[in-house]
């Protein structure tokens, strides 16, 4: 089954990064590595392209706090049975999910309903885990239909999407009846530490993120990547909306943070250099900008016509909808900007320069 794994990029590509590493090489899949004192990663192995996802394990005396959980599959909910059966969890353990993402989200509700813990999540992104794992296939296929209709999908590929049906719910385990809303700027005392919440916007539209200024450390989600650039598409659930504009313009929220900090991003290794890779992340995107700039001062082009332009290679079901979805981000970031205007033929919307 192919799954969200949400990180198909435009170039797709490890790109070269000077960030600093805090260790020369990957820790090993499933086992307890100590970043700092009272901290731990977790590395979870996912049968995808991008082969896995960190979670943490923060030490606090009211209760052991984890972030992010990975995907609904067997062999990972055994790889959290190895590492928390027999574990002291303390009186009130806690998950804090990033994001809605299923590599994030996706075994919450088994680890809440096995271990007791208790779910501490942005509202948004409860919200969207809430209506995707309900979904019912018929009316979340139609959404998927219509939306790439007006991007331009032909009928034969947009019946190749209805056919997979809601992919979501397929991924996650299920959903925490309860949980404690997280919000920006909210403080957090762990493990005599003090994190601040900062929510950032463009992979998701609420990501939590956790900054702790007097130690140094930030738990970065996957709003900042190490060499992965994050994807920021557009989806039939977010139709409408400007994740790019807003991603780009939340990196503000990081820029008291400098170089020294220690970020422990979602994915790949910890590193030193949050604001170093917050300018190549910029610069790749606004190289992209320039890119679906050029191909539309051709003339009116739908995203589906870019996709196959822009990315020189096959793609799968699941792919395409990352690739699309990351050109429309680019699109509507442009139309914003004045530099793009829309057209709409037979309900089907095209972009040209102005
Ligand atoms: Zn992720």
């Amino acid at each position: 089954m192919a799954r969200l794994d949400g990180h198909l990029d435009m170039s797709d590509s490890q790109e070269k990064s000077k960030v600093n590493w805090l260790w020369p090489s990957d820790p090993i899949d499933g086992s307890l590595t100590d970043v700092v004192d009272g901290i731990s990663l977790l590395r979870l192995p996912l049968p995808i392209r991008l082969n896995h996802i960190n979670a943490y394990l923060i030490e606090d005396d009211d209760g052991l706090v984890v972030v992010d959980t990975g995907f609904n599959s067997a062999n990972l909910r055994e790889l959290w049975h190895s590492v928390l059966d027999g574990r002291d969890l303390g009186p009130n353990p806690k998950i804090i999910c990033t994001h809605y993402h299923p590599d994030h989200f996706g075994l919450v509700g088994y680890l809440v309903k096995t271990f007791g813990f208790h779910l501490l999540m942005a509202q948004t992104e409860r919200i969207i885990a809430g209506f995707l794992s309900t979904a019912a296939d018929e009316p979340y296929s139609d959404n998927v239909d219509e939306f790439y209709r007006r991007h331009g999908m032909s009928a034969d590929n947009r019946a190749q999407h209805r056919q997979r049906g809601n992919t979501f719910s397929q991924s996650i385990h299920s959903m925490p009846a309860d949980y404690t809303r997280l919000r920006d700027g909210d403080q957090l005392q762990f493990g005599g530490r003090s994190f601040e919440v900062i929510t950032a916007s463009g992979h998701t539209p609420e990501q939590v993120c956790l900054h702790c200024q007097e130690h140094q450390l930030l738990l970065s989600a996957d709003h900042i990547l190490p060499r992965i650039t994050p994807n920021t598409s557009v989806f039939p659930y977010n139709a409408g909306a400007n994740p790019l504009g807003e991603f780009l313009e939340d990196f503000n929220k990081f820029a008291h943070i400098d170089d020294h900090c220690l970020a422990l991003p979602g994915h790949d290794r910890p590193f030193r250099g949050v604001k170093s890779r917050i300018g190549e992340l910029v610069a790749h995107h606004e190289a992209r900008l320039d890119e679906v700039l050029s191909w539309c001062q051709e003339g009116p082009r739908t995203a589906c016509e870019l996709a196959p332009l822009m990315f020189h290679r096959d793609l799968d079901l699941h792919q395409q909808m990352f690739a699309v979805g990351e050109i429309i981000a680019h699109l509507v970031l442009l139309e914003h900007r004045g530099e793009l205007q829309r057209h709409t033929t037979d309900g089907v919307w095209s972009f040209s320069a102005t």
